[in-house]
């Protein structure tokens, strides 16, 4: 996700962190590099000013200059202004009561709506929601037995009308089965153009008018960059957009869109989506902390384990959440992490979310079965001792480290201090947000 940003902007923090105190123009210097790699990721141009202001403001100040750990506190201070572009928190799906929930997916042809349309309603049937689907997009040839297929496929019944010509009659029509039948949401698939155009607009009014859903949901094709930004303001002053959803998030997309369009719209982002496969580890609530830390490398371990949780044991995720947000998560912990995400998924998504290992996770041949081996054989060469108490290894331990698990003193080192900064942040992170838990999980 977003791989050369991430790269330029971990390149930048690293020289950084190499000069020890900073001066003024140190600071100048790295935000001149941190504007151009955000205009290069194709980030709206006044929101990349607007960032690089408020970023150096704060980072020149004496506070920042002055202080024991000049570097960190500038990377804090863009975390937390990547945090605010993005949306701060996340914002999860309304529903309307009583029902059904009326979701209408908007968006332009191939962005993802119809595969959006099937893990949307994976997702909320994991939640226990009875879910169905309506097929409103008359125009594409495929797109009604693409559904149909998909309904299939997973179980979930779809609505359609192969021969009406009028999809806000079909929406109707559907909503009314789904309060028939007890139906809680109605995902209604509508139709894409190529470009934005007055009919589309106008049926897309249409439906709305109809069914009212208390969800629009504009689907964004993340590797379109700033011209999404362009569309999403459109389709907004049209159909108030209540949401977006970011899709194709696994390609290299270089990050514009996903960056741009939440400041630009003030319309928050609530899923993003990451790959062609329908299932439920493609589609994740939207969290702007994560994303900001995903693209400064610093992993992403609550998505991680919420992953974990989805799919496997809930109690022992729950805990290891606690822990995590207290600073207590250690290497036992990370063990049994481990093991959990090996069976969760793409290892490269997965990687992508481990602090540290997130640059990692851009390379194939790097991120094999045998690079997990590695990390896993250091930890199993640590007393439990050592996994509980990471700061206990140091010197002669790493070098016995190294040698039980036939690495370098180096590589040892290196996992052990990528683990403690990532212990630091959690702690920190699970301070900000105090006693809200996951109470904004949503979606
Ligand atoms: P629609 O025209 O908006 O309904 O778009 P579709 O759902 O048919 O998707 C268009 C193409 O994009 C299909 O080939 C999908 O498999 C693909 N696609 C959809 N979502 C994603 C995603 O998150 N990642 C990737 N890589 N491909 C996606």
């Amino acid at each position: 996700m977003f791989e050369s940003l991430s790269d330029r902007l971990q390149t930048v923090f690293q020289k950084l962190g190499s000069k020890g105190k900073l001066t003024e123009d140190d600071v100048r210097e790295a935000m001149k590099q941190v504007r151009l790699a955000l205009l290069e990721a194709d980030v709206n141009f006044k929101v990349v000013k607007d960032f690089v202001a408020k970023v150096t403001e704060q980072a020149i100040g004496e506070e920042v200059t002055k202080s024991l750990t000049p570097h960190q506190q500038v990377v804090k201070i863009v975390h937390q202004e990547l945090i605010n572009l993005l949306g701060t928190d996340n914002v999860p799906l309304q529903e309307s009561r009583p029902g059904p929930t009326v979701i209408m997916l908007v968006g332009l042809q191939g962005t993802g709506k119809t595969t959006l349309s099937a893990k949307l309603a994976l997702h909320l049937r994991k939640k226990g929601r009875r879910v169905l689907l309506a097929a409103c997009d008359i125009y594409r040839p495929a797109a009604i037995t693409q559904l149909e297929s998909l309904g299939k496929q997973l179980g979930i019944t779809v609505y359609s009308e192969p021969n009406s010509k009028h999809p806000p009659e079909i929406a109707t029509r559907a909503v009314e089965l789904a309060k028939k039948e007890l139906y809680n949401v109605v995902i209604v698939d509508t139709a894409g153009r190529l470009q934005i155009d007055e009919p589309l607009m106008k049926e897309l009014e249409d439906i709305d008018a109809c069914v009212q859903p208390i969800e629009r949901l504009l689907v964004v094709d993340a590797m379109t960059g700033q011209e999404a930004v362009r569309v999403a303001e459109t389709f907004n002053q049209r159909v108030k957009v209540t949401g977006l959803v970011m899709t194709k998030m696994d390609g290299d997309a270089r990050g514009g869109a996903a960056l741009s369009v939440r400041s630009v719209t003030g319309v928050p982002i609530k899923f993003i989506s990451s790959g062609e496969k329908i299932d439920l580890n493609t589609l994740e609530a939207f969290h702007p902390d994560r994303l900001a830390s995903r693209i400064l490398g610093m992993g992403d371990v609550l998505s991680l384990i919420e992953k974990a949780e989805e799919m496997y044991d809930a109690e022992q995720a729950k805990r290891m959440e606690k822990r995590l947000r207290k600073g207590k998560f250690d290497f036992e912990d990370f063990l049994s992490a481990m093991h959990q995400m090996r069976k969760l998924g793409p290892l490269q998504q997965i990687i992508g979310m481990i602090p540290g290992l997130s640059q990692l996770a851009r390379d194939e041949e790097l991120v094999s079965e045998k690079q997990l081996k590695l990390i896993e054989a250091i930890i199993f060469s640590m007393t439990i001792e050592e996994r509980r108490n990471p700061e206990l290894i140091k010197g002669s331990r790493r070098e016995r480290i190294a040698k039980g698990s036939g690495t370098s003193v180096q590589e040892v080192s290196q996992l052990v201090k990528q683990f403690q900064q990532m212990q630091r942040m959690m702690k920190q992170m699970g301070k900000q947000m105090g006693g809200k838990g996951r109470g904004g999980r949503g979606g």
